[in-house]
């Protein structure tokens, strides 16, 4: 959440930052600045809206500006107005800064900063940061070590020493106007990434922000800083303490975070999947030899085999995953599973005893909450495994091991290609931990077999999406929609009705089936839609039932069925089949119609798919 960049270089940096904050959007986009450095004083545009807002207020570029901030704001304190939009500047004008995050002591810092003579502007946390490194710039702590540092040094030290005040997290821009040639970024909790061009340098929130100019980057980790200046940049902690940082390759290119022809990313990233999925089990399974290979995981398989409890913890979407994993890792390897909110696991006191593995499964790798359980998991001693989708990010590096989803970048703020490839790693596993531990490799080798035709089927059902447009259309007036499904496509359910509600505003619920008549029922009023998966399955008759329950009281049902069920036309106000697969791959199939279903009520309800009303991609606060 939140986007920040920054640019260093010999270019005019406007353009490059309204290109690079154009390409952050969807990371935040209820309001948007700059920051220039003119001459010795430091020039802010910022307004409420998106960036096509800020354009219009922009000055000409300079081109004599070749140092800046960008940023567009997914707000947490202080309403999305233009005064609470960053940059923010310093109490003293001197200073300017972005910022992504959460301080949780800034009521403190702000008293104090007050009686001290400091006078605030906004409501946001944020500019606690910039008065705090202003104030220590200013005045210094009294301490022998402020006394002597001065000029550049003076700028590093008051950054690190307001940091070190701070409870919370930061992924920071900051400028000083005393240096027309210096840019510092900061980072702790909130991801941050410096891209390493000829002579420019791009400091952003996330890789697609730089990928136009380099591919050349250099991951900051927590605690770290960098400052950079047109000869070079160096890195340390926000203790002072030099380190050396590699530099790493940025693995996507600029076409694949691009829209192709798509209206939106969302569909895009639909219509992505089968080739998502190909890549992301593309060497990985032999369907000839029955055989998995998850390379990053290989030297923890014989511990995974002697698992006694793995706990799965994630948020959102990825949750939904989370819990499909928990039915195959039970069913498959009869390991004791349980799949946790990880905003709930990092404040719970959880078992962690021998023999428990913690996964983490995040897109981006950078949510808030599932990082914080990583770093629970660990210092309770559990192994730690991570299944995320962009390289080099904060949950990648925490973790002791994991896999990668390569999925391609998601932008679309509603996770679609994510979630069937963290499906699919999850499928992998699960077979593989379950040929070692409790089912005959022939039955391994049939899953192996029917996981490799997963992506053609989906091809299938994405052919459907006409249809499926209809069914959206004929049902997007109603304000209240169920989902319900049993077994493997519970979880199917549940994500069916997320993703209605985050891009097209119906209230939504998802349910195990049965569960329907333990309460849910009594929503149910004549033409009210209630999306059924009732595919071929061992559970197929009891939601029979379910639909006959529906049916009874005039409720509509969109029924996803198996291809060829004759009988379940008569039960159907609308029918969308998938093909035949067995029970435990089908989430992979039965949630792209309702991810088409979503998108069509989203796009007949007149909603920007991509920038869904109050979210963001990629939860970085808490
Ligand atoms: N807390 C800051 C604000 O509300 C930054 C928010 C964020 O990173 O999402 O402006």
């Amino acid at each position: 959440m939140c986007g920040i960049v920054a640019y260093l270089g010999e270019k005019c940096a406007q353009p490059i930052l309204i290109e690079g904050l154009k390409r952050l959007e969807y990371r935040g986009y209820d309001s948007a600045g700059v920051a220039l450095l003119d001459g010795g004083a430091i020039r802010i545009k910022k307004t409420s809206g998106r960036i096509n807002a800020l354009e219009a207020i922009l000055d000409e570029p300079r081109t004599e500006d070749t140092l800046g901030l960008g940023h567009t704001r997914w707000a947490t304190h202080g309403e999305p107005n233009e005064i609470n939009a960053h940059p923010h500047p310093d109490y003293t004008g001197k200073i300017a800064i972005v910022h992504n995050g959460i301080i949780e002591n800034y009521g403190t810092l702000k008293t104090w900063l007050q009686n001290e003579g400091v006078k605030f502007l906004s409501d946001t946390d944020t500019e606690v940061i910039a008065n705090l490194i202003g104030y220590f710039y200013a005045t210094g702590d009294g301490s022998e070590e402020s006394k002597q540092c001065d000029g550049q040094t003076k700028f590093e030290w008051a950054v690190q020493r307001a940091l070190r005040e701070l409870h919370g997290t930061y992924g920071l821009g900051i400028l000083c106007a005393d240096f027309p040639n210096i840019l510092i970024g900061a980072k702790k909790g909130s991801p941050l990434i410096l891209g390493v061009g000829d002579g420019e340098y791009i400091l952003a929130s996330d890789a697609a922000a730089i990928v136009e100019h380099t591919t050349q980057a250099v991951y900051l980790a927590d605690n770290e800083m960098v400052t950079i200046s047109p000869g070079g940049f160096h890195t340390k902690t926000i203790d002072n303490v030099p380190i050396t940082k590699e530099l790493s390759e940025i693995e996507f290119s600029l076409e694949q975070i691009e829209l192709g022809g798509f209206e939106h990313h969302m569909l895009k990233e639909i219509f992505e999947q089968p080739k998502a999925l190909t890549t992301c089990m593309g060497g990985r399974i032999d369907a000839q030899n029955g055989r998995i290979k998850l390379g990053g995981i290989d030297s923890y398989l014989r511990e995974l085999t002697r698992t006694k409890h793995l706990i799965l913890t994630a948020c959102g979407t990825a949750w939904h995953a989370g819990l499909v994993g928990e039915f195959l890792f039970e069913q498959l390897a009869r390991i004791p599973t349980e799949t946790e909110y990880a905003s709930e696991f990092r404040y719970r006191n959880p078992i962690i005893e021998d023999g428990t593995v913690v996964v983490c499964i995040s897109q981006s790798g950078e949510t808030a909450d599932t990082l914080a359980a990583v770093e629970q998991a660990k210092e309770r001693g559990a192994t730690v495994l991570g299944i995320v989708n962009v390289v080099g990010s904060s949950i990648a590096r925490a973790t002791d091991a994991g896999v990668y989803l390569h999925a391609g970048p998601e932008i679309g703020v509603a996770s679609t290609k994510a979630f069937t490839a963290q499906v699919a790693v999850l499928t992998m596993l699960a077979v593989e931990l379950g040929r070692r531990r409790h089912i005959s490799s022939n039955e391994a080798t049939g899953h192996i077999k029917e996981l490799a035709q997963i992506p053609d089927k989906i091809s299938r059902i994405l052919e459907q999406s006409d249809h499926i447009k209809q069914i959206a259309a004929a049902n997007a007036g109603q304000e209240n929609w169920l989902f319900l499904g049993r077994g493997f496509n519970y979880p199917v359910a549940l994500e069916g009705a997320l993703k209605l509600k985050e891009i097209s505003y119906i209230h939504a619920e998802g349910l195990p089936a049965a569960e329907m008549k333990h309460g849910p029922i009594a929503l149910i009023v004549d033409a009210m839609p209630t999306v059924f998966i009732a595919t071929a399955g061992p559970q197929y008759n009891k939601i029979m039932g379910n639909i006959a329950e529906v049916r009874a009281r005039g409720g509509k049902t969109i029924i996803i069925a198996t291809e060829g069920d004759e009988n379940i036309k008569q039960h159907a106000d609308h029918l969308i089949t998938v093909p035949d697969a067995p029970e435990i791959l089908q989430p992979m199939l039965t949630v792209l119609p309702l991810q088409l279903l979503a998108y069509h009520a989203a796009m007949l309800r007149g909603h920007d798919v991509d920038k869904p009303r109050n979210l963001a991609k990629s939860v970085t606060v808490e």
